[in-house]
C-alpha cells in the first residue's frame, strides 16, 4: 500500500536520561497543552500528575527510569495529537489502577466519571490476552470492541501507551516477552490504528515492532536502506526541486516532501510480491500538500506532464475516500534515469486526517465530545459490535474479525452513484446486505453494469450494481459459501438457523414420542422438572434446546428417555438390541444411530453413526471436527477442510469427535507425484513406498505433453495415520527427479 507516512528507522536502544526528568517533562506537558487549549483550566492535569506521581513514586521502568516517565510520555503523545483534557488526565493516570492500590472508585471521586471510565477501560484492555486459546482470544476482542464503542478515547490512550512501550521495548530482557508484545502490536494495534485512520501512529508502531517479528528481514532492509540512503536522498532532493519549480511556475502553492518508504511497508511488499529488496524499485516517494482539491488535480497534471505515469497506478482517493476516510491522489511515474517513484497529493486537511484519523476530531474543536456517531469509522465499530453479538463460535468470530481488520477493498456503486466499499472478492449478495438487510434477504438476482450476473459473481472496482429483489424471498444456504462480509454472513445464518431450528424442534419432539411409544415409556408421566433435569444433564439450557438437539441427531432419543424417566426404564429395555430407527411421522428422517465408523468416537456419546467426510478424507492424527447432518449421522471433517468453515455455520450442530485408540485400520489416500520424465523413476517410487511398509491400491502414471513438462504419478495408498503419510511423502521427496508430492483430498 502506498498510503503510509514515512517513519525513520528507530534507534537500536533508547538511552535513558541521566537524572529523573519527571518535573521537567510535566512542565513541558503543561506548556504544550496550554498552547493548544489556551482557554482550558489546566488544574485537573496538575492534579492528575501529582496523584499519579505519588502512587508510582517507588516504582521504576525496565529502563531504570522512574515509572512516572511512562505516563508522562503517554500524556505527551496525547497532547501532540491535541486530545482533550480527559484524555490527557487518563494518559497520566492510566496505570495507577493496574499497578498501585488505587481503585477506579478513587479515580471517580477525584477526577470524575469520564476519566474514571477511560482509566477503567485502559486497565481492562491491558488485561486482555490476544494470543490465548481461541475462545479466550475471541472474548478479548469482544471486550476491546465494547471498550472502544463505549469511549473511543480509551483506544487512543491505549495506542499512545503502546507507542511508548514499543519505543522502550529494547529494555525488556526476556526475548519471548518482547516478541509477544511486538506481535500484538503488529497484529492488533496496528490494524486498529489503520481502521481509525491514524496513519502516523500506525506506521511508527509497525516499524518499531517489525525488528522483533523478523529480525533477519528487518536487518536486511534497514541495511539496504542505509547503504542506499545517500543516493536516494540525492535523487529525492533533485526531483523535489524539479517539482517545486514546476508547481511555482503553474502558480500552485504547495509543500513538497521527499521520503523513503517505511521498512515495514517494504517488507510487506516483498512478501506480497515474493521479490527481493533489490527488486523493490520505488523506494522513493514524494508527497505534495497543497491548499485545495482543485490544486490537487492540477498538481497531478503537472507531475504527469513531466514524467510518464505507470499504468494502473493512478488512484483517486479524493473522489472516493477509503473507509477510514483517507483521501489523496496517488500515482507512480517513471522519473529521471528510468527510476520509478510514487507521488501522493493531498490538501492540508486531508493530510491531517491521514496522519491522525479519528484523533483529529479533538483538535481545535473545544467543547466537542469527539467524532459524531455517523462517522464512518465509528459506524464500522458499531457494526463490529452488532455482529459480534450474533456470533457464538469463537473460531468464526476470529476469522470474520480478521476480514474486517485486514480488508483489501473494492469500490462499487449503486445505480445512483453511492459508493459501497466491500472486501475483495465480495459478491452482489454482500452488496445487497451492505445496502440494507431487507434488500439482502429479498435478493434474487443482480445486474452489474446493466448486465445480469450470477449471484456468486466477484465484484470489481467501479462496478455499478443493481440488486433485483422479490418480496418474501428467503436467503439460501449456498450463499454462505460465497459471501465475504461478516454482515451478510451473519444475517443469512440467522435466518437459516432460525428456520432449521424450528424444524429440528418439531422433529426432535416427534422422534422422542415415537421412541417412547416403542420402548413403553409414558411421556405424559414425565414431570417437567425431570425434562429440565435431562436437558441440564446434556448441557443445554431449555427443553426446547433438547428437542432441537434430538432433532439434529446430536443425542439419541433412547438415551434421553433414560435420563428423563429412569424409573420407567426396566432392565430388559436396557438390554434391547440397538434401536433401528423408523421414519418419523410427518417429519424428515430420524437421526441414524449405530456403531458407525469405529475409528472415530463422539466425545461422551457412543451410539451415533459417524463417517469420514469425502471432501477431505481425514486420516488418523489429523485434527478433526464433527458436524451433525440430519438423518445421516455425523460427518467428520479435517479441521483444515475448506468446506468446514462454510458447513459449520450452525454451532449447535458442531460436535466434538476424536480418534478412537488402538485400532489399526488404514484409509485409502490419494497421492499425486510430479516427476521428471525419465525411465526408472516409477520403479524407484514404488520401492520407496514398499520400504515404508505401505500398501499401494492403485497406480497410474502419465506424461504431461512433452518431456520437459515431466510426468504425473497418481496412486492410492493405504494410510493408518498422519505420521505414516508424512514419512512416506518425505521419503518420496528425497528421490532425485521428484518435483512435488501432493495429497489429493478426494
Ligand atoms: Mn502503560
Amino acid at each position: 500500500m502506498a498510503s503510509e507516512p514515512s517513519v525513520n528507522v528507530p534507534p537500536a536502544s533508547p538511552s535513558p536520561p541521566a537524572e529523573a526528568p519527571v518535573e521537567k517533562l510535566f512542565s513541558e506537558l503543561r506548556a504544550k497543552v496550554g498552547e493548544v487549549r489556551p482557554r482550558d483550566d489546566l488544574a485537573p492535569i496538575e492534579k492528575a500528575f501529582r496523584f499519579s506521581s505519588e502512587h508510582h513514586k517507588l516504582q521504576t521502568r525496565d529502563s531504570g527510569e522512574p515509572y512516572m516517565v511512562h505516563p508522562l510520555m503517554v500524556a505527551h503523545f496525547l497532547a501532540d495529537m491535541r486530545m482533550d483534557l480527559v484524555t490527557i488526565e487518563t494518559g497520566l493516570l492510566h496505570d495507577v489502577v493496574e499497578d498501585t492500590i488505587v481503585t477506579v472508585e478513587d479515580i471517580r471521586k477525584n477526577f470524575g466519571e469520564d476519566v474514571a471510565r477511560c482509566v477503567d477501560g485502559v486497565t481492562k484492555l491491558s488485561k486482555l490476552d490476544f494470543f490465548s486459546a481461541e475462545e479466550r482470544q475471541a472474548e478479548s476482542f469482544r471486550k476491546m470492541l465494547l471498550a472502544m464503542v463505549n469511549d473511543i478515547r480509551v483506544i487512543i490512550v491505549k495506542l499512545a501507551d503502546r507507542l511508548h512501550n514499543m519505543r522502550t521495548l529494547a529494555f525488556i530482557q526476556e526475548p519471548e516477552r518482547r516478541e509477544r508484545i511486538a506481535r500484538e502490536t503488529i497484529e492488533i494495534y496496528g490494524p486498529i490504528a489503520h481502521r481509525l485512520g491514524m496513519g502516523k501512529i500506525r506506521g511508527e508502531l509497525e516499524d518499531l515492532a517489525f525488528r522483533y517479528i523478523d529480525a533477519a528481514a528487518w536487518e536486511e532492509i534497514t541495511r539496504s536502506l542505509e547503504s542506499g540512503r545517500h543516493a536516494n536522498e540525492e535523487f529525492l532532493t533533485r526531483i523535489r526541486q524539479m517539482i517545486e519549480a514546476e508547481l511555482r511556475r503553474e502558480g500552485i502553492p504547495a509543500r513538497v516532501e521527499g521520503r523513503l518508504k517505511r521498512a515495514y511497508s517494504i517488507y510487506q511488499k516483498m512478501k506480497r510480491q515474493k521479490i527481493l529488496i533489490e527488486q523493490v524499485y520505488d523506494l522513493a516517494a514524494i508527497r505534495i500538500i497543497t491548499d485545495s482539491v482543485k490544486n490537487c488535480y492540477a498538481a497531478l497534471g503537472v507531475i504527469h506532464n513531466e514524467w510518464r505515469p505507470v499504468p494502473g497506478r493512478i488512484k483517486d482517493f479524493i473522489a472516493i475516500p477509503r473507509p477510514n476516510l483517507y483521501q489523496s491522489l496517488h500515482t507512480s511515474v517513471v522519473g529521471p534515469e528510468g527510476r520509478h517513484f510514487e507521488v501522493q497529493i493531498r490538501t492540508e486537511e486531508m493530510h491531517r486526517v491521514a496522519e491522525e484519523g479519528i484523533a483529529a476530531h479533538w483538535k481545535y474543536k473545544e467543547g466537542k465530545k469527539g467524532p459524531a456517531d455517523d462517522d464512518q469509522r465509528i459506524a464500522w465499530l458499531r457494526h463490529l459490535v452488532e455482529w459480534q453479538r450474533d456470533v457464538q463460535d469463537p473460531g468464526e468470530f476470529m476469522s470474520t474479525l480478521r476480514v474486517d481488520l485486514y480488508p483489501e477493498e473494492v469500490y462499487t456503486f449503486t445505480p445512483r452513484g453511492k459508493v459501497i466499499v466491500l472486501p475483495r472478492d465480495a459478491t452482489p449478495i454482500d452488496f445487497a446486505y451492505a445496502i440494507h438487510s431487507d434488500v439482502g434477504q429479498a435478493c434474487v438476482g443482480a445486474k452489474v453494469n446493466s448486465r445480469i450476473v450470477p449471484l456468486r459473481y466477484t465484484l470489481k472496482n467501479g462496478d455499478i450494481v443493481e440488486i433485483l429483489t422479490q418480496p418474501g424471498h428467503q436467503p439460501s444456504k449456498d450463499w454462505l459459501a460465497v459471501v465475504k462480509t461478516p454482515r451478510a454472513r451473519n444475517k443469512i445464518k440467522h435466518v437459516i438457523n432460525a428456520n432449521e431450528r424450528t424444524k429440528a424442534i418439531e422433529i426432535g419432539q416427534k422422534y422422542l414420542e415415537k421412541e417412547a411409544r416403542r420402548l413403553g415409556v409414558q411421556l405424559s408421566k414425565v414431570q417437567r422438572s425431570d425434562l429440565e433435569k435431562a436437558a441440564a444433564d446434556y448441557g443445554v439450557g431449555k427443553i426446547e434446546d433438547l428437542y432441537a438437539a434430538l432433532g439434529y441427531g446430536k443425542f439419541s432419543a433412547r438415551q434421553a428417555l433414560q435420563k428423563m424417566a429412569p424409573q420407567q426404564f426396566k432392565e430388559e429395555q436396557m438390554e434391547l438390541p440397538k434401536a433401528v430407527p423408523e421414519p418419523v411421522p410427518g417429519g424428515g428422517a430420524p437421526p441414524a444411530h449405530h456403531d458407525g465408523d469405529a475409528v472415530i468416537k463422539v466425545k461422551g456419546v457412543d451410539d451415533l453413526l459417524v463417517y469420514r467426510a469425502k471432501c477431505c478424507n481425514p486420516i488418523r492424527g489429523e485434527a478433526i471436527v464433527g458436524y451433525v447432518t440430519r438423518g445421516k449421522g455425523i460427518a467428520v471433517h479435517s479441521k483444515m477442510c475448506p468446506n468446514v468453515q462454510n458447513l459449520l455455520y450452525d454451532v449447535e450442530r458442531k460436535i466434538e469427535v476424536e480418534w478412537a485408540r488402538n485400532t489399526a485400520d488404514a484409509f485409502p489416500v490419494k497421492i499425486v507425484v510430479h516427476t521428471d520424465d525419465r525411465p526408472g523413476l516409477l520403479a524407484q517410487i514404488t520401492s520407496v513406498v514398499s520400504a515404508e511398509n505401505t500398501n499401494i491400491r492403485s497406480l497410474e502414471a502419465r506424461t504431461e505433453g512433452n518431456a520437459a513438462d515431466g510426468a504425473l504419478v497418481e496412486m492410492t495408498v493405504d494410510i493408518r495415520d498422519k505420521k505414516q503419510l508424512e514419512k512416506l511423502v518425505a521419503a518420496m521427496r528425497r528421490i532425485s527427479g521428484i518435483r512435488d508430492v501432493e495429497r489429493l483430498l478426494n
